[in-house]
């Protein structure tokens, strides 16, 4: 669509307009919410990393979580949108180092700017309440919370294995490792693998709970939940002992113990202790094991793995086997040692071909498996299904699931159950992040910092090849805090996971500086009802929220909380014009920036609420921007001509009745896409009903009343989305107060609306169809008639007969009055009568098509007669049924 000269000066002017009401939002307070509020809705996106620069990922993000808040505040909701940086992190540390400043200004710097970037794109939040993680009082909280949690017994010292660089004398971080050859970022040097204590949070010991909890959210994307399934891997199995050589008994773990008599070999992992002790005596053994220690975790290779000469006892057969190390089996997975059977797991089959080992089929499908067990031959390949169990003595022809639970008790060992979730390790050795408040003493190993000398607050940043808080000497020396003894700080800070693990919870009392959140207002106000993020945050970021959440309430804090995000959205990626991810490199990027200025902020909001559903990529287009860019303008200009006085009214009638319907039922079906988060469906209805009122418009002299409710129904369904054009509109309308506080339109469709539709849009395709066949050049009048009760009482008998149709109306005495006309009306419909839909009785329908009219008029620029079934000529009423008038047209 052009923009022709008058209408560019009938338009607003974004560069004037949405500073404007940003500013008046503020002073107005809109976005504030009291803290005497009693569960309001917690609307929440993922809060930034502060990187400094706002991008189409966080203006997608923050647009949907935005629009809804203000839905749901136009609808008298208080509403909780609160926003925060996230703004520890490695990054952070990296831009000092090559700016030559330090980590906190050069946050602070992001911060101010991307806070600015968020209020020019009209984001309503609650900044009263607005928390940065690398402030001292946010994150002292993290020190207290890793007291409590250590009290609780969920913080321990676990050994990890880190990145190494022997030149810097240093850890590095896995972004600080580049390249494959695995280098030292600073100074090349290849990095080594080395085991160091850590600080861990037992997640591990929620486990089950996390897992458990899943099943209940429903509010959650189900590829989340098995996401996480997936994290936290449960599987129940058995354990059983094996004798290996002189070692003792060796504990493994299976989740097939049906097949423990097809067991050709035994395997240990590197890091196994009975390995280790065997490397002892074993040079081969030895230097495997370094050689596996050094590899990285994607060279595993399945069949790498070295003969240890020793023999394991199988309890089952009393068989002895070979005993290998194989870098296949991980230390701590199961029990880091596994029984190997080779014709029923691929990764076993995989080893025995490439050491040569044997391969005993023990299980074979059941008679009713699809597979035939003549078909199946595990030399080729393994059969991985259950079954029923051969070459097992006497246990043959149990099925596996049988065999499972009787070999438990028959070889002494233990229904298991394990997990793939490991503890997580929190300890990083960074400056940019929060100091973990333990302090180390020769006399009295690791002793906490005392609350009341809470915060450890960070020393000053120091350039230097290592942690800059191992150099800060100054603030590492303190005196032991139990015997007063020289004594050393811990120098590793926390992941920042620690800090998004709770921030949610701050949001509710964000400066209390007594406790980390008000537990009475934080019981109120959680869980938080919409969360919305990317889909990089499904494990870990929502795992640990969940984590700490549930630690939380069994610390007494939130009550009866255990799980933050009732509902959760991920949204979709903005893909460059080319349809590829956005990135520097391919210069498909398109700055926010660039856009409010050049089309304003409610351009990009609409377009891209408008392009896809949330949870869908789409890609950037030019045209879809200038679309909703001249909507917009399109929609301000017809307000402002209503209310300059430019557009005549005139009285009410059929017309108004017609638009005043539709106002209602875009109404409700804007709120219901909505509450589904379907704001695409919900902005094109508001589309619609704009182009509706320009057509009424066009073809009339509208009613003032009903012409004034159309824009401001238009105005208020388009504010949460594009809010700063909708309070301009609402502006113009001289409404008072402002939209973003205004009531949302009533959301009832009106009765029979989707009938009446349908009625009308069957009709029109059928006039259509007629003036196409026919190849009427120009009708003069198009007469509609409605078809007579009787039909209609043949319709309703019909729908609800059982079986005979004709029968059962000609048994009816007031239509065996219409002879033969009913008996063949019913024919016509008797094969379809059970599908047939319910229809608005006769006078309804006149009533319906004298509304709709006008449509008709306009579309064909004929005169239209609507009749009732005794006004009509009674051949045309003799083709007229119930939802489908006849029709006459005269050239
Ligand atoms: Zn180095
Ligand atoms: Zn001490």
């Amino acid at each position: 669509m052009t923009t022709t000269g008058e209408e560019r000066e009938r338009g607003f002017d974004h560069t004037e307009v949405e500073p404007r009401w940003q500013r008046t939002w503020d002073e107005a307070d809109v976005f504030r919410i009291d803290d005497d509020e009693t569960d309001p809705e917690y609307v929440l996106a993922m809060f930034p990393y502060t990187s400094g620069e706002l991008h189409m990922g966080h203006v997608r993000n923050y647009t949907i979580t935005d629009a809804y808040a203000r839905f749901e505040r136009m609808r008298g909701e208080s509403v909780l949108h609160p926003m925060g940086w996230d703004s520890f992190g490695l990054p952070a540390e990296n831009a000092a180092e090559e700016r030559d400043t330090n980590p906190r200004d050069w946050t602070m710097q992001c911060i101010d700017s991307m806070r600015e970037q968020l209020t020019e794109m009209g984001f309503g939040y609650d900044w009263e309440r607005e928390l940065a993680t690398c402030e001292p009082e946010y994150y002292q909280w993290n020190q207290w919370l890793f007291k409590q949690f250590r009290e609780e017994g969920l913080v321990e010292r676990q050994a990890a294995e880190l990145n190494w660089c022997p030149s810097c004398e240093t850890v590095l971080a896995d972004e600080q490792v580049e390249g494959e050859d695995e280098l030292c970022w600073r100074c090349d040097t290849p990095i080594e693998a080395r085991e160091m204590d850590q600080w861990f949070f037992t997640i591990t010991d929620y486990a089950e709970e996390l897992l458990e909890d899943l099943d209940d959210l429903d509010g959650w994307p189900n590829n989340v939940r098995e996401m996480q399934r997936n994290w936290i891997g449960k599987q129940e199995g058995a354990s059983v002992a094996f004798e290996v050589g002189d070692y003792g008994d060796v504990d493994i773990f299976t989740t097939r113990l049906d097949t423990i008599h097809g067991a050709t070999f035994f395997s240990l992992a590197p890091g196994h202790p009975v390995a280790q002790e065997i490397a002892a005596d074993n040079e081969e053994v030895a230097e495997y094991i370094e050689m596996a220690e050094d590899a990285d975790e994607d060279d595993l290779d399945v069949t790498s793995g070295v003969f240890t000469g020793e023999y394991a006892t199988n309890p089952a057969t009393g068989e002895e086997i070979p005993v290998y190390v194989a870098d296949y089996v991980l230390t701590d997975v199961g029990t880091g040692a596994l029984y190997a059977v080779p014709a029923h797991d691929e990764r076993d089959h995989e080893f025995a071909e490439a050491h040569d080992i044997d391969i005993v089929q023990v299980v074979e499908p059941t008679e009713d498996a699809d597979a035939d067990p003549d078909d199946i031959d595990v030399q080729e390949a393994a059969y991985t299904e259950d079954g029923v169990l051969v070459n097992s003595g006497e246990f043959d022809s149990l099925t596996s699931e049988e065999a499972r639970d009787r070999f438990v008790s028959e070889f002494d060992g233990e229904h298991r159950t394990e997990y793939n979730l490991r503890d997580w390790g929190i300890s990083r050795q960074r400056y940019w992040g929060t100091p973990i408040p333990m302090i180390h003493c020769d006399d009295c190993g690791y002793v906490e910092v005392p609350d009341e000398d809470l915060p450890v607050e960070l020393p000053e940043f120091v350039h230097t090849t290592g942690n800059p808080l191992d150099a800060a000497e100054e603030w590492k020396q303190v005196d032991c805090p139990d015997c007063g003894a020289d004594a050393v700080r811990e120098t590793d800070t926390m992941d920042t996971f620690v800090d998004s693990s709770w921030y949610f919870l701050r949001y509710t009392s964000p400066d209390l500086d007594d406790a980390p959140f008000d537990a009475e207002r934080a019981s109120d106000w959680m869980p938080v009802d919409q969360y919305v993020g990317g889909i990089e945050h499904a494990v870990m970021h929502l795992l640990y929220a969940r984590f700490f959440t549930k630690v939380l309430d069994d610390l007494d804090m939130v009550d009866g909380v255990r799980e933050p995000f009732t509902n959760l959205t991920n949204q979709g990626m903005v893909l460059g014009e080319d349809g590829n991810k956005m990135s520097k490199s391919l210069g498909n990027g398109v700055s926010p920036q660039r856009i409010i200025e050049e089309y304003g902020a409610d351009t990009a909001r609409l377009f891209i609420m408008e392009a896809a559903q949330p949870e869908k990529e789409f890609a950037w287009s030019p045209e879809g921007v200038q679309s909703a860019h001249s909507f917009l303008q399109n929609v301000y200009t017809l307000v402002s001509e209503y209310s300059e006085g430019e557009v005549d009214t005139g009285d009410a009638g059929d017309i108004a009745d017609y638009v005043a319907r539709e106002i209602d039922a875009t109404a409700a079906n804007a709120t219901a896409e909505f509450e589904d988060f379907r704001f695409n469906h919900a902005l094109q209805a508001v589309r619609e009903l704009v182009s509706l009122l320009r057509r009424y418009q066009e073809a009339t002299t509208p009613d003032a009343d009903t012409f004034e409710r159309g824009l401001a129904t238009a105005a208020k369904l388009l504010a949460p989305v594009a809010p700063h054009a909708a309070e301009e509109m609402w502006a113009e309308l001289d409404r008072d107060g402002l939209i973003a506080e205004a009531e949302w339109p009533a959301a009832e469709a009106p009765d029979d609306y989707e009938t009446e539709r349908q009625l009308v849009e069957n009709t029109r395709e059928d006039v259509r169809d007629i003036v196409d066949t026919v190849g009427i050049e120009d009708p003069q009048t198009i007469t509609l008639a409605v078809a007579p009760q009787w039909k209609h009482r043949v319709l309703d008998l019909a729908r609800n007969a059982d079986g005979n149709v004709v029968g059962t109306v000609m048994q009816d005495e007031e239509l065996r009055e219409q002879g033969e006309a009913a008996a063949d009306f019913a024919k016509e419909i008797a094969g379809r009568a059970q599908s047939l839909d319910e229809q608005l009785p006769p006078e309804r329908e006149q009533t319906a098509l004298e509304r709709a009219a006008w449509l008709v008029e306009r579309e064909f620029g004929a005169e239209v007669v609507v009749q009732g079934p005794e006004e009509a000529a009674s051949d045309l009423v003799g083709k007229a049924g119930p939802g489908r008038p006849a029709i006459d047209i005269e050239e």
